[in-house]
């Protein structure tokens, strides 16, 4: 049995072969596999559009079904020269291997020099090719009903600006027909919960392009999601001794060199403000503005750990190309803390950090999680002995939990090991959340110290920890976790209150108060419209419960509950109404 990626590699030639058959003159670029797939570039006599795609798909069909070899010679750079006499861009490979500046490009489609002068092609039927393999031996080994071209975008040559765009046609591969079918069934399905349009359909956040790109509005309800979620953080973070904190947006540029970051982390930043001859730097982290309060005092051993929690808007350069929604942004808020501490109680922390961050992960619906650890990198900060303590302090941590968790060796920052949890969602895919990162480099840059039992001088260490991450982000995620249909206890408007008639309208504006008194987020509605469409808006809109209040409803005191995954539930005391969501509120039932 052939490697998939072997598999998707040798769909790229043949997908090149049916273009070289369906528009003769075609210069081929180049044609790797990807995650699910392949691709491959193209220079066309003319432009593709969507509806070639099936066209192609079926002439790559027909190749598949004559059971073609894939056939390897190797030739001299003067015969593969021949060979290619009309194809530039091969060419421009070719040349570019004998000048030594490429051995491989792209990671898996290279030209590779298999002697000295010598390079390999691959011809399969009338398509002959530049790589060094390896394909399957014939096209027998490809299922013809498991590929799929997906898409056409543009793509410029050897990924330059300066050189010309060519287009690039996408596909999908898997073994077998099941595969590729589960696979575009879960594609579907997650954009459905795309959050980006869950997020104007709910009209919780938007963007402008005079506001600029990456930088989120949160609307009203979006606003009202953003305070549960921090006020929750908030109760939480107090009752383990965090002391909550708040610091500027902006800093001297000053300290952000004596916290490196001028130094090491300068792509991220904006350009510096001119304010009265000096200049100052939008935060792209709190991490220095913690530690200034943290040295404002004499500190004892007496007082560590301390724990300061704050909700710190950071901005940081994206590329513009990389943005999306919610989940790669250019101004975010952090839920941010750091913990300065005495070496020896590192290990205790640590388990009561790892073990408070996976109960709040969880309390918001998450229930998978991987962790993994990451060790020291090959530039560090630090002594080999404190990373070797700090690193087993996260071990145990870890263990004395009973975590599963993964080694990523050498993947810490320079400043010190980490351990991080990615969330898997409901779809099953994983997303980076919590990070918990020990830090021995700024205690020593800004000269932190507490006074030992001792009585000596001793240097704290610092760890930094986000358990959302960015709430933007988690945001983003929590959306397309749930489709948009967020827990009762999350959801900006909780309730729906719906007269049948004008007449109904005064009993349905009490109920509405009594419900207010609860602290339920509610909605009177009582526009002119017909009861459908308000109960067919509110299951766009994922409210969770409608209250439907007409003639036997108002003579019998009661209210016609909907919910918002099984409907109709019948008619009830609004005191048994008020009991039923007051519980699924307070268990944070998700
Ligand atoms: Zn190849
Ligand atoms: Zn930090």
């Amino acid at each position: 049995m052939q490697k998939i990626e072997t598999i998707r590699h040798s769909l790229a030639h043949i997908l090149a072969y049916a273009v070289q058959e369906l528009y003769p003159g075609t210069k081929f670029g180049i044609g790797p596999a990807i995650e699910n797939g392949f691709y491959y570039d193209f220079d066309l006599p003319r432009a593709l559009t969507p509806e070639d795609l099936p066209k192609i798909e079926k002439k790559m069909r027909e190749l598949i079904k004559q059971n073609i070899k894939f056939e390897k010679k190797v030739v001299s750079k003067e015969e593969a020269k021949k060979i290619f006499k009309n194809q530039l861009y091969k060419l421009e490979l070719i040349n570019l291997q004998r000048s030594g500046l490429c051995q491989t490009y792209r990671g898996r489609v290279s030209v590779k020099l298999t002697e000295v002068g010598s390079l390999s092609v691959y011809q399969v039927g009338e398509f002959i090719d530049l790589c060094k393999g390896p394909h399957v031996k014939s096209t027998k080994e490809i299922n013809p009903e498991a590929f799929k071209l997906t898409k056409i975008a543009g793509a410029y040559w050897r990924g330059s600006e300066r050189n010309p765009m060519l287009t690039r046609i996408y596909g999908l591969a898997f073994k077998t027909k099941k595969e590729l079918e589960n696979y575009l069934q879960k594609e579907t399905e997650a954009e459905k919960r795309d959050h980006r349009i869950l997020g104007q359909e709910l009209e919780l956040f938007m963007f402008d392009e005079e506001v600029g790109a990456g930088l989120p509005l949160w609307m009203p309800k979006g606003a009202i999601l953003r305070h549960i979620i921090e006020n929750y953080l908030h109760q939480e973070l107090i009752s383990q001794g965090y002391k909550w904190v708040v610091t500027p947006h902006i800093g001297n540029i000053l300290l952000w060199k004596t916290s490196g970051h001028w130094e090491h982390y300068q792509e991220n930043m904006y350009s510096p403000i001119a304010i009265d001859e000096e200049q100052y730097l939008i935060k792209p982290m709190n991490c220095p503005f913690h530690v200034k309060i943290y040295n404002s005092k004499i500190r004892s051993y007496k007082d560590l750990p301390i724990r300061y929690a704050e909700m710190g808007t950071v901005y940081r350069y994206e590329k513009s190309g990389v943005l999306h929604g919610l989940i790669r942004v250019r101004g975010f808020t952090q839920d941010d803390a750091h913990v300065f501490l005495a070496p020896e109680q590192l290990g205790i922390e640590l388990k009561q950090l790892l073990k408070q961050g996976l109960k709040i992960l969880k309390t918001f619906g998450f229930k998978n999680f991987n962790l993994y650890l990451s060790t020291q990198p090959q530039k560090y900060a630090g002594t080999l002995k404190g990373w070797e303590k700090a690193t087993n302090s996260l071990k145990y941590a870890l263990k004395s939990l009973k975590l599963n968790y993964q080694i990523d060796p050498g993947g810490g920052v320079f400043y010190g090991p980490k351990i991080d949890i990615k969330i898997k969602d409901s779809l099953g895919r994983e997303w980076q959340c919590s990070t918990f990162q020990i830090d021995f480099n700024l205690p020593e840059r800004f000269k932190m110290f507490y006074t030992a039992k001792s009585g000596r001088k001793s240097q704290p260490i610092m760890i930094h920890r986000a358990l959302l991450g960015s709430l933007e982000r988690f945001i983003g995620v929590l959306l397309e976790h749930y489709a948009g249909a967020l827990p009762l206890w999350l959801s900006p408007e909780q309730v729906w209150i719906i007269p049948v008639g004008t007449r109904h309208e005064k009993y349905a504006d009490s109920i509405n108060k009594q419900l207010t008194t609860h602290n339920l987020r509610t909605e009177l509605k009582d526009e002119n419209e017909t009861v459908s469409k308000k109960v067919r808006s509110g299951e766009i809109q994922k409210i969770p419960y409608m209250l439907v209040v007409g003639d036997k409803e108002m003579k019998t005191k009661q209210v016609r509950v909907r919910e918002r995954t099984r409907g109709d539930i019948g008619i009830m005391k609004l005191d048994k109404f008020l009991e039923k969501v007051k519980m699924e509120i307070d268990s944070k039932k998700s």
